[in-house]
C-alpha cells in the first residue's frame, strides 16, 4: 500500500459550512514559522483543534505556565473533512457495538459505546458552558431500515446487546412496521430505532477553538504543509514544512487520511476514503418540520444520512450506492476532481423521494460538495482505519511523537475526549489506560504490523 500524498492544494468545491470564511481562515500569528516550540500540532481540524484546546485548559486548570504551541495547516483552517462533513454528531448504540460485539467481544463494544456518548455530552457541555456559537442541538437520531432483512438483523442486535445489559441501550427505542413508519416519517420504512443525538456546524466550533487557542498565545500558520518530522539527537523533533524549519519538543499528528505522507508505517493502516456531502434547500417554506436527525439504511454497508437544521435546509449525505462499487473512486483516493455525476440525480428529488410530506417541497440540491464541475479538486477526505479503530496516543518507537487520526468517517462522537486524552498523557504523562479512551483505539506495534483490512472486506 502506497503512503497518502499530502494535502492537496488548489480550487475547490467548497462545503455549505465554509461558504462564508472566519477571519481566521487563513491567519499566520506570525510572518515565519517560529524556530523552536514546546509542542507542534500537525492539522487544524477538530482533532488538532481540540487538542490545544484541551492542553490549555489543562495547563489553567493546574496553574501550569503555558508551553509553546504551534499549529501547521497546509492548506485554510479547517479545510479537512471537519470542514465538510455532515454535523452530525451521533453515538452509535448500537451498529458499530454489535460489530465490535462480534469482533472483540461485549465488553469492547460496551466500552467503545460508551466513549461516543460521553463525547456527545463533553461536547454539549463545553459548548453551553463556554457560550460556543456553533448551532449545537442536542436531538434524537432515527435510524430507519428499509427492507426487512436489515430491519431482522438489527432486532437481533438490539436484543442481544440489552441481553448483555450495555449500558447506552437504556437510551434506544426500537419500533417496527406502520410504527416505525410514522414515528420516523420515511416511507416504506420496515423498522426504527431511535437514541440521543447531536448537531452542529462544524466549522464554527473548530475555528472558535482555534480562535480561543490564540488569544492564549498560540502560534497558527495555515497555509503551511509539513513535508517531514525527523528526531534530533539533542531531544528536539524537527518539523520541515514548505516554509522552513521548526523544533519541537512533542509533535501530534492530527492528520487524520494524509497521517502516511508523514509517518509511513501508517500506510495501508490510514487510508483515505472519499465521501459526499450536500446541502438541500426546500423552495417552499416552511417546509414540514423534521424533529430528529436521520440514517436511512438501505442495505448493511449501504446508508445516507441526514441532519435537518433550523433553518429548514437540510444536510444530506452518503449516496454511497452511486459509488461504492467502484473502489477506485473512493478508496485510497485523496484526489476528489473526478466527477461522481450521478452524485446530483441521487440528492436531488431525495426528500420528496423519501420523506412523508415533502412532496411538495420543491426540494432542490442547492450544493454538492464532491467536485461536481470539471477540474475541481475536492478535499472531502475521510480517513478510514484498517481495523476500523481510531489510531490513538504515543507513536511506537517515536519519543514525544503522539497520533490521534484515522475515525473512519465517525470522528465528531469521538475526537473531543480522544483528544483531551492525547492532551493528558502529553502534560501529566498519564498512562493511555487512564485516560478513559476505548483500549482497543491505543496505537500498538500489532496493530501497525497487521495484515487485516477491514474497511475493503466491509
Ligand atoms: C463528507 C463527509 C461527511 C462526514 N460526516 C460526518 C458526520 O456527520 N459525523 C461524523 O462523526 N463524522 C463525519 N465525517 C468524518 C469527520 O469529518 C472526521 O472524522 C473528522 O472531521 C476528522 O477530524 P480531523 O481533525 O481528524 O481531520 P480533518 O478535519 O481532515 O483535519 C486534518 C487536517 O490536517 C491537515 N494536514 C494533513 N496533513 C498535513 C500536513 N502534512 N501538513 C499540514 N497539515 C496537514 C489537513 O489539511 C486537515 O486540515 C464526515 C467526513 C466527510 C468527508
Amino acid at each position: 500500500m502506497h503512503q497518502s500524498p499530502p494535502p492537496i492544494q488548489g480550487p475547490t468545491t467548497d462545503s455549505f459550512w465554509r461558504s462564508s470564511p472566519h477571519s481566521l481562515d487563513d491567519h499566520r500569528t506570525s510572518q515565519d514559522v517560529p524556530p523552536e516550540v514546546d509542542i507542534c500540532v500537525i492539522g487544524a481540524g477538530f482533532a488538532g483543534a481540540s487538542t490545544v484546546h484541551h492542553i490549555l485548559d489543562i495547563c489553567k486548570s493546574q496553574g501550569q505556565p503555558r508551553p509553546r504551541i504551534l499549529i501547521l495547516e497546509a492548506r485554510q483552517a479547517c479545510s479537512g473533512a471537519t470542514g465538510r462533513n455532515g454535523g452530525h454528531i451521533k453515538p452509535d448504540p448500537c451498529h458499530r457495538p454489535s460489530s465490535l460485539a462480534a469482533t472483540h467481544g461485549i465488553k469492547v463494544a460496551a466500552e467503545c459505546a460508551a466513549f461516543e456518548a460521553q463525547n456527545l455530552s463533553a461536547v454539549k457541555k463545553f459548548v453551553e458552558d463556554e457560550g460556543i456559537d456553533c448551532e449545537f442541538t442536542l436531538t434524537r437520531a432515527v435510524d430507519a431500515f428499509m427492507s426487512d432483512a436489515v430491519c431482522d438483523k438489527v432486532m437481533a442486535s438490539v436484543d442481544m446487546l440489552r441481553r448483555n445489559h450495555v449500558p447506552v441501550m437504556s437510551d434506544v427505542h426500537f419500533a417496527k412496521g406502520s410504527d416505525a413508519e410514522v414515528l420516523s416519517g420515511v416511507k416504506g420504512a420496515k423498522g426504527c430505532i431511535s437514541y440521543s443525538a447531536g448537531h452542529l456546524f462544524p466549522y464554527k466550533l473548530t475555528l472558535q477553538l482555534l480562535s480561543r487557542a490564540i488569544d492564549a498565545g498560540v502560534n497558527l500558520q495555515t497555509h503551511t504543509p509539513v513535508i517531514s518530522v525527523a528526531a534530533d539527537t539533542d531531544g528536539f523533533i524537527t518539523v520541515t514544512t514548505s516554509r522552513g524549519s521548526v523544533k519541537a519538543r512533542t509533535v501530534v499528528y492530527a492528520t487524520n487520511a494524509y497521517t502516511s505522507s508523514l509517518l509511513p508505517e501508517f500506510a495501508g493502516k490510514i487510508i483515505p476514503v472519499r465521501g459526499m456531502c450536500s446541502h438541500i434547500s426546500p423552495t417552499k417554506k416552511p417546509a414540514p418540520h423534521l424533529p430528529s436527525t436521520y440514517i436511512i439504511r438501505w442495505s448493511d454497508s449501504n446508508y445516507d444520512y441526514l441532519i435537518p437544521r433550523l433553518d429548514s435546509s437540510i444536510i444530506l449525505g452518503g449516496a454511497r450506492s452511486i459509488f461504492y462499487h467502484d473502489l477506485d473512486s473512493w478508496y485510497n483516493n485523496v484526489d476528489d476532481g473526478q466527477l461522481i455525476e450521478a452524485g446530483k440525480s441521487h440528492f436531488d428529488g431525495y426528500m420528496q423521494r423519501v420523506f412523508s410530506g415533502w412532496e411538495d417541497s420543491g426540494a432542490y440540491t442547492s450544493k454538492l460538495w464532491t467536485g461536481n464541475k470539471a477540474n475541481d479538486i475536492d478535499w472531502t477526505v475521510m480517513g478510514y482505519s484498517s481495523d476500523l479503530m481510531p489510531f490513538i496516543g504515543a507513536v511506537p518507537g517515536k519519543k514525544q511523537q503522539f497520533i490521534v487520526a484515522g475515525f473512519t468517517g465517525h470522528g465528531m462522537p469521538q475526537i473531543f475526549l480522544a483528544a483531551k486524552g492525547i492532551a493528558s498523557m502529553i502534560i501529566d504523562n498519564a498512562d493511555f489506560k487512564s485516560t478513559g479512551i476505548p483500549t482497543v483505539y491505543q496505537v500498538t506495534c500489532s496493530r501497525l504490523d497487521s495484515k487485516q483490512n477491514s474497511v475493503v472486506q466491509s
